[in-house]
């Protein structure tokens, strides 16, 4: 590593030693940036990285709540405001158990490279909470996001902040947060994005996250002269980004044969189609209910249990020609990769943030397996984002077609600037190296224009 990075995250590892995955996602970016960094002296010369590690502003806040005993609960509440070199932050908001200031800084630093290379004026930022949406009603549900509502007003904004979903946070979370504000604020203003399309949602968003992945990964493919017709597919997860890859996975002729969620993996090797696919969705969007029911509908299926604790991920077993990992961060270890690689997968493209550890990441890059990273594969979701921003900002709504067309061109203009800046600066398909140079430079390039902020 070049001296100056190295000092950088030697620098970031004393400061914040307890922030894990924050460290994993600097040290992952830092590695790519190492080449640019005797080319672009200013880089050095204007503490360009140096800043781009600090947060502009960290919010954590109390969040009070009742539940259906009527006894009083407290969660803690984040809003990490990173950078906002290029636009308003924006980023999701992610309620789940795991939530802490190392996760959310880990996805806001992603994010803001991420936004960078979707080519819409936007920073980056993150939140949410350890509050845990599983098993708890619509009405304590609503309690908290309104409460949550009722502190992180103060700091958003349409011109400001403009957060969304993320794991945990539908449109049935924004919905309710997005009434609080409204009721607080007196105004519908996009403050949200994820919004139903009754209340200034953007048609496609639900879908983009899932579409954009298999976009961009058709347009790698289309590069190297394969597709997706007859080809099997690993998808994990069950959540929104898992049920729309599967779904256009299947528009484009492939087979899909897993699906997972916390409890445990579902392999159907006699594929997923459209029919299990719209079971799925009620299951998991209205009925809240486990991947494991899948098993007992479908009795093709096959339903292991499986939590994380394990030290390999029997779905990544499954043979098949490519693979997109939709659940969380680091759910493919070292492990996992060597599996996936084994098994003759010819594509990763992360559905999910940094769902691979820095040990499978090395191995899939010694492997020369084609490897999409989650802030250029998964952009389709805050690319519609942005575009609910656009439509928010001029009272219109666009059809569903208009957006699904700006969002694949989108996701192929994505392609071209990781595939050209991992040619310019580093090696021909490492698209990890391209995601985070293309990013960064236009990050880079707004930061040094306004001086020292
Ligand atoms: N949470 C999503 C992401 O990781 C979407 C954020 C947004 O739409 O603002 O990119």
């Amino acid at each position: 590593m070049h001296d100056v990075t190295q000092k950088l995250l030697d620098h970031v590892v004393k400061v914040d030693p307890h922030q894990p995955e924050f460290i994993q996602a600097v040290t992952s970016f830092l590695a790519s940036i190492d080449n640019l960094v005797d080319d672009l002296p200013q880089i050095v010369y204007h503490k360009v990285l140096d800043r781009l590690v600090e947060p502009e502003r960290v919010i954590m806040f109390r969040v009070p709540w009742i539940d259906d005993d009527g006894q009083l609960q407290i969660n803690r509440g984040y809003r990490i405001q990173m950078n906002s070199a290029i636009g308003p932050y924006k980023g999701g908001l992610r309620l789940h158990p795991s939530v802490n200031l190392s996760i959310l800084k880990f996805l806001a630093f992603e994010q803001t490279f991420k936004n960078s290379l979707t080519g819409l004026a936007m920073g980056g930022g993150k939140g949410g909470s350890d509050f845990n949406p599983k098993g708890k009603s619509d009405n304590e549900v609503m309690r908290f996001c309104q409460s949550f509502m009722t502190e992180l007003s103060r700091h958003i904004g349409e011109d400001t902040d403009v957060p969304a979903g993320d794991i945990g946070v539908g449109g049935r979370e924004i919905g309710y947060l997005y009434g609080q504000y409204r009721r607080m604020n007196n105004k519908s203003v996009g403050i949200l994005t994820g919004k139903g399309p009754s209340f200034g949602g953007s048609y496609i968003r639900p879908e983009a996250t899932g579409y954009g992945l298999v976009y961009l990964s058709a347009a790698i493919l289309e590069s190297k002269g394969k597709s997706f017709e007859g080809k099997t597919c690993l998808v994990s997860g069950s959540g929104n980004v898992a049920q729309y890859t599967v779904e256009k996975l299947l528009h484009m002729g492939a087979k899909v044969a897993t699906l997972s969620d916390s409890s445990g993996v579902l392999i159907d090797e006699s594929g997923i189609d459209e029919k299990k696919l719209a079971y799925v969705k009620t299951l998991k969007n209205v009925r809240r209910g486990r991947i494991a029911e899948y098993a007992q509908q479908f009795k093709e299926a096959v339903y292991i249990p499986h939590n994380g604790s394990e030290d390999s991920n029997p779905l990544w077993e499954v043979k098949a020609d490519y693979a997109f990992p939709c659940a969380t961060q680091n759910e493919i270890n070292l492990k996992d990769a060597q599996h996936l690689v084994a098994n003759g997968v010819q594509l990763v493209g992360e559905g999910a943030n940094m769902p691979s550890t820095l040990e499978a990441d090395a191995f899939f890059k010694e492997s020369g397996i084609l490897h999409v990273p989650g802030k250029a594969s998964n952009a389709g979701g805050v690319a519609v984002s942005g575009l609910e921003m656009a439509q928010n900002s001029q009272r219109l709504q666009w059809t569903p077609q208009q957006v699904d067309q700006q969002l694949q061109q989108i996701m192929k203009n994505i392609f071209v600037s990781i595939n050209s800046a991992a040619e310019k600066y580093s090696t021909k398909d490492n698209y990890v190296d391209g995601a985070n140079i293309a990013g960064f430079l236009k990050v880079s390039e707004a930061m040094i224009a306004q001086g020292y902020v």
